[in-house]
């Protein structure tokens, strides 16, 4: 059966096939080789596509778009609130989320829908789309996503491909699709440094693929950033108008959503216009209360304002050289992918960081489609020449960090490493008959404990009932192909008992509540995420005074009486206050608390001479946002194993 290719954009969705040895890039029912990437409800019907954008000016409120920014985003993400205000758009559809917010939803009006659901939709689009082209029904698809796009989101993009009927045989990253076409179209001579440089309407990707005379496709190394694109220059515009607008005639068109709207999509048919000219013209008859809008805007003025937002994609390019240890001289190729990288700023930019090397406009808006469509037609065993022997190896551009007890972070993954990655480790309970273990994991970049982001708690539970550190589990932690995370474990004994193990999505909040908008709703996740970081923070206590008296113990005779008394005074006294105050303390008790432990305990703690590598429990506390393992208490830590 054959199988297609999507690349699911932010602005735009396309979809090819690779078929009789070449690809064809199908186009939808309207003709167009793109589909924007746009859901509307109105009175009698939803619409999906050209037909949803057309009509977004009169019907804002109800039309959904720039979904690829919100998928599998967390609720509590203020940047996220920030972004759907300032596409002023969709309040009253209502994205749901998968943790519902016990909201009064009885408003007929509003719509529940997840961000996997709109996509899901585009996507049955651009199934129906080819099955009308290729006169046959189509199942397997390979969906691009950005190289920067977390587990999380990966996840979320593989579940709306799942809800749209798909069976979704890869998630691929999209410059290592467009390295693809890239190195399949082009007669390429020698082994070649290619830089993907892929600026979209939402998305930024920079990566660097080495392409291997023998059809080998090395990933090196791969940056970006998620919420960097077209969209941002479009936003940058759509300011400095409604500024203008209210300077000249004292009116605040903020207000509206149907001017709002109007206005954006002028200031991006502006931006466009900019790309091959020097000067735009806007004109927008009655824009509000019956004022109309004739403005002029220079390039230099747009390139002025839009600056720091370039000059951004730089620090990407840096780093991608820097993670795949190569200098700018090594790059042999450097590919254009995306339409935002027809503005003529961001060439120059670029152009002058490699030294005025030459830039590639290789298929810009449809290479990361052609090569999802070849890799397609790899997995489902096309035999056509062009593709034999063709081999790809990617990385993961986040690092994964476990957690267990007393707060001890062991690196799970490093940045850039090869996928699919596997890594077992082994875990033992903290205390008597402790019933579960719970491990969270960490994703993020290393360089600031700010981008560290709980993923996911795991649980292993129906642990048979042992005293402390008898159970031994292997905990297998495996990044598959798609990037995305899967844990298994295992029970240690004489049989080896597979342990059932839970994902637990009260943390993943792939699912965003537009709802959320309104300022109760708002109100209502702010006290969401006070009690989780109440709950966090009772629970580090928690944690830490369990580890020191248990190291305590281990220490036996080693530690001299006065400080073990010490250890079981400052213990009792602390697990008295926590029953006392479960309900009450706030966070800065807990943390208060923590505190002054630490400082008393630490001497002692040094002299127990505890490793840091997790085998024991820490003197310091890590300061990230913890999780909220409520329950957790005894039962729920873990403790990585000495070996
Ligand atoms: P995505 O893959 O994220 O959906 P695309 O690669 O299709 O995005 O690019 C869409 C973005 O490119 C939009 O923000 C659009 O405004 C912008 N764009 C397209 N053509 C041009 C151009 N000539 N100049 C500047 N920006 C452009
Ligand atoms: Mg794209």
């Amino acid at each position: 059966m054959v199988a297609i290719g999507i690349d699911l954009g932010t602005t735009y969705a396309r979809v090819a096939v690779f078929q009789y040895g070449k690809v064809e890039i199908i186009p939808n029912e309207q003709g167009n080789r793109a589909t924007p990437c746009f859901v509307a409800y109105t009175d009698s019907e939803r619409l999906i596509g050209d037909a949803a954008k057309n009509q977004a000016a009169m019907n804002p409120k109800n039309t959904v778009f720039n979904i690829k920014r919100l998928i599998g985003r967390n609720c509590y993400d203020e940047k996220m609130f920030q972004d759907v205000k300032d596409w002023s758009a969709f309040d009253a559809a209502v994205v749901c989320a998968r943790v519902k917010f016990d909201l009064d939803l009885k408003d007929e009006e509003k719509l529940l829908i997840s961000p996997e659901e709109i996509s899901s939709l585009v996507l049955i689009k651009m199934k129906e789309a080819a099955e009308a082209y290729l006169g046959t029904t189509v199942k397997d698809a390979v969906i691009t996503v950005p190289a920067y796009f977390k587990d999380v989101q990966r996840q979320a993009t593989k579940d709306a491909g799942a809800i749209a009927g798909l069976n979704v045989l890869r998630i691929i990253n999209e410059p290592t699709a467009a390295a693809l076409a890239y190195g399949l179209d082009e007669n390429l001579k020698g082994e070649r440094n290619v830089l993907i440089f892929d600026l979209g309407g939402g998305t930024f990707d920079v990566s660097i693929v080495t392409i291997k005379e023998d059809k080998l496709f090395e990933v090196r190394a791969a940056a970006g950033n998620t919420r960097l694109g077209g969209e941002d220059f479009d936003t940058r515009l759509v300011n400095h108008f409604a500024e203008e607008f209210e300077q000249k005639y004292e009116k605040d068109l903020r207000s509206s959503p149907q001017a709002m709207r109007r206005l954006r999509t002028a200031a991006e048919q502006s931006k466009l216009i900019l790309s091959s000219s020097t000067e735009a013209t806007i004109v927008l008859d009655a824009l509000y209360e019956g004022v109309d809008f004739y403005t002029k805007i220079s390039r230099a003025r747009f390139e002025e304002m839009c600056d720091d937002l370039f000059h951004s994609t730089l620090d990407s390019v840096e780093k991608v050289l820097n993670d795949a240890k190569m200098d700018k001289s090594q790059i042999h190729d450097i590919i254009l992918v995306g339409g935002s990288t027809r503005i003529p700023k961001v060439q120059s930019l670029l152009q002058t960081f490699f030294g005025g090397k030459s830039l590639n406009l290789f298929m810009s808006d449809e290479a990361v489609v052609n090569g999802a469509a070849i890799q397609a037609a790899i997995l489902s065993g096309d035999k056509s020449s062009q593709i034999q022997g063709v081999s790809i190896v990617d990385v993961a551009p986040y690092l994964l960090e476990i957690e267990t007890t007393g707060l001890v972070t062991t690196k799970l993954m490093e940045r850039n490493t090869r996928i699919p990655y596997k890594r077992s480790i082994k875990f033992t309970t903290s205390s008597d008959n402790q019933p579960f273990v719970n491990i969270h994991v960490f994703e993020g970049e290393p360089a600031s404990a700010k981008d560290i982001n709980l993923l996911d708690n795991f649980l292993l539970y129906r642990l048979p009932l042992a005293p402390r550190g008898v159970p031994k589990i292997d905990v297998t932690f495996d990044v598959d192909v798609n990037g995305i995370l899967n844990v298994t474990a295992q029970l240690i004994s004489e049989k080896a008992t597979k342990l059932r193990v839970r994902r637990e999505d009260k943390i993943r909040l792939t699912l965003v509540e537009v709802v959320c908008l309104s300022d109760e709703a708002k109100e209502y996740a702010a006290e969401k995420e006070k009690e989780r970081q109440r709950i966090a923070a009772h629970n580090q206590l928690k944690n830490y005074v369990l580890s020191i008296k248990q190291a305590a113990d281990k220490a036996g005779n080693e530690l001299d009486h006065s400080d073990k008394y010490l250890v079981l005074k400052k213990f009792k006294e602390t697990i008295k206050w926590l029953d006392a105050n479960t309900t009450t303390a706030e966070k800065e008790d807990y943390d208060y608390k923590l505190k002054e432990l630490t400082k008393i305990c630490s001497a002692t703690l040094a002299k127990m001479q505890l490793s840091a590598d997790g085998s024991g429990p820490q003197p310091s506390y890590c300061g990230k946002q913890s999780c909220n393992n409520v329950g957790g208490n005894y039962g729920g830590s873990a403790v990585k194993e000495v070996d």
